[in-house]
């Protein structure tokens, strides 16, 4: 079945923005069944806040500990043992990427 893309107001805003096929798609799949009430930039706007200031977040230990991938000082919530490597964010998500691909070829196999 196709999606189409469509116009939904934002409740936060009030602007209109574009709930696109493919996100439908992707809410479809994962079974949500609300449409999104907010445009994109105010859920990242509420996503960044959450990140940032949350005072459970900002309370919570966190670790300095080195990439192992890039070398950059990251920080992660849990304490770095030292037979696991640590990676920052973008590399953690690149690897992540990486290894979804590569069990997305093994199925393909
Ligand atoms: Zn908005
Ligand atoms: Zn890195």
């Amino acid at each position: 079945m196709a999606f189409q893309d469509k116009t939904l107001k934002c409740k936060e805003c009030g602007k209109d923005f574009v709930f696109t096929g493919g996100e439908q798609e992707f809410y479809a799949e994962k079974g949500f069944e609300n449409e999104p009430a907010r445009c994109r930039e105010c859920r990242d706007v509420r996503r960044r806040s959450r990140e940032g200031g949350d005072d459970r977040t900002a309370q919570r230990e966190m670790h300095e500990a080195v990439c192992a991938e890039c070398g950059v000082v990251t920080h992660v919530p849990f304490k770095p043992r030292n037979d696991r490597p640590i990676y920052c964010r973008d590399c953690f998500n690149a690897r992540r990427e990486q290894e979804e691909a590569h069990a997305q070829t093994a199925a393909d196999n």
